[in-house]
């Protein structure tokens, strides 16, 4: 009996893609940007002693060609949509975004024209942290949250997933 005939079905598959969420998870840049208050949260996590860096995230990146996290930290204005766009659009695939505090989640206290009621008209949103701002330890364990999606996710799906949620959200502008 061969190799593959004594291994159970769909055993390489499910190693490599388990091989794969752990590469990917413990080494995600971020997009270096903020947009409002919640940016200096977020910036706090990098700091000595909330340390994101133990994830491997330490290079944020400048460049949206090099980064695979989008951190949406603060309200999006109308002007701003197609630049934080653009952005999502440059930067590398598989990719992943949070959308940081109430404000970026659905529009905060901010319901009025000029703010997008929520990133996700605009980008897929992976996870949502609420706080108004959320604080250094919050926004870890969203991180924390993401690497289990990620370590769960099926090679190739998140594309899929990502155009289905992008056409609900048009249809609901
Ligand atoms: Fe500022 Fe609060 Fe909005 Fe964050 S959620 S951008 S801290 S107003």
């Amino acid at each position: 009996m061969g190799l593959e005939e004594k291994l159970p079905s769909g055993f390489l598959l499910t190693t490599v893609e388990k091989v794969a969420g752990a590469a990917r998870s413990a080494s995600m840049w971020p997009a270096t940007f903020g947009l409002a208050c919640c940016a200096i949260e977020m910036m706090a996590t990098g700091d000595p002693r909330h340390d994101f860096s133990r994830w491997g995230m330490e290079r944020a990146s400048a460049t949206p060609r090099q980064a695979d996290l989008m951190i949406v930290a603060g309200r999006v204005s109308q002007k701003m949509a197609p630049v934080l766009r653009q952005i999502y659009d440059q930067m590398t695939e598989p990719k992943w975004v949070i959308a940081m505090g109430v404000c970026a989640s659905s529009g905060g206290m901010f319901n009025n024209y000029a703010i997008v009621q929520g990133v996700d008209h605009v980008v897929p949103v992976d996870i949502y942290l609420p706080g108004c701002p959320p604080r250094p330890e919050m926004l870890l364990d969203a991180i924390m949250k993401l690497h289990d999606k990620i370590n769960n996710s099926k090679l190739g799906a998140q594309r899929v997933q990502q155009i289905a949620e992008l056409e609900e959200a048009k249809r609901r502008r």
